[in-house]
């Protein structure tokens, strides 16, 4: 028995005897399937090969941990500190003992809180490893592919996990898709980890909001109102992404002024044609 991960996406299935054929993940219009066709390994097959984890201090508090070399989508995981709570943003496929015993010697992981489907890699060995629950919204139920009791499945709009530590609910890329408020973060003015929810563009001044990246659909203007209101709310001057691109200041502006951008561009208000 094997627990196959998919080389594109990086999200590991279930137990099987034999290789997976589809993966539910990349066959969906979000994602996509090699040119050159579906392929699998598994976390020992991982091992034997060159991959390692980097953790790397972003800020007070705040650590990055990516994969080199970059496997899959390649996104950034990040440990979040807060107050003697530790919680892990998002997750990375690959899993190692150097890697256990460097977020152990950080004070561990007490929850693991997912952005969306595509960063489910092996978040259940991440589970099982550190004894931490998985926060999922249940509107992205229908995407998990490993099964678990460490598995818990929220609702409503927003949970706040610790201290001034939320997840909450924006939509838009996934149904479930969350956002990370992290109020303590960055001396007191507040951070916010989005994952693809919200996406960082090249300057890091601006960021965007899609349905699929890869496939570049765009979402509708009036959903992208709705992210960017509900985003005013919170608290947070600087904005992580998934792939380590920061605002580093006046985040939540940037991210209104590009709300008004892209509903523009999208009521073809900003170039003419
Ligand atoms: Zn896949
Ligand atoms: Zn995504």
């Amino acid at each position: 028995m094997q627990r196959y991960i998919c080389k594109t996406c990086g999200v590991q299935y279930g137990e099987s005897t034999e290789v997976p054929v589809h993966c539910l993940i990349c066959e969906e219009e979000r994602q996509y399937v090699a040119p050159t066709g579906q392929t699998w390994t598994t976390l020992d097959e991982m091992k034997k090969e060159s991959f390692r984890n980097e953790i790397n201090l972003e800020e007070a508090g705040l650590y990055s941990v990516k994969t080199v070399p970059e496997f899959a989508i390649g996104q950034t995981a990040y440990l979040v500190q807060n107050d003697g709570f530790n919680l892990l943003w998002d997750c990375i496929t690959f899993l190692d003992e150097k890697t256990i015993n460097e977020i152990n010697r950080l004070g561990g992981v007490d929850a693991i809180a997912l952005s969306h489907p595509h960063y489910y890699s092996t978040q259940v060995e991440w589970a099982e490893t550190f004894d931490a629950p998985i926060y999922i919204h249940e509107d992205d139920r229908e995407w998990v592919t490993r099964k678990s009791d460490y598995i818990v499945f929220w609702s409503g709009e927003s949970l706040e996990l610790h201290n001034g530590l939320t997840i909450h609910r924006l939509g838009g890329h996934f149904k479930g898709g969350a956002v990370l408020e992290w109020k303590a973060g960055y001396d007191g003015k507040g951070i916010l980890l989005s994952g693809d929810i919200i996406q960082v563009v090249a300057d890091r001044e601006w960021v965007s909001f899609m349905y699929s990246y890869p496939n570049l659909i765009p979402l509708p203007a009036s959903k992208v109102k709705e992210m960017a209101a509900a985003t005013a709310g919170f608290k947070f001057e600087r904005l992580y992404n998934a792939f380590h691109r920061v605002v580093k200041e006046n985040a939540n502006e940037r991210v209104q002024k590009s709300a008004e951008r892209y509903v523009k561009a999208l009521e073809g208000r900003l170039f003419d044609t």
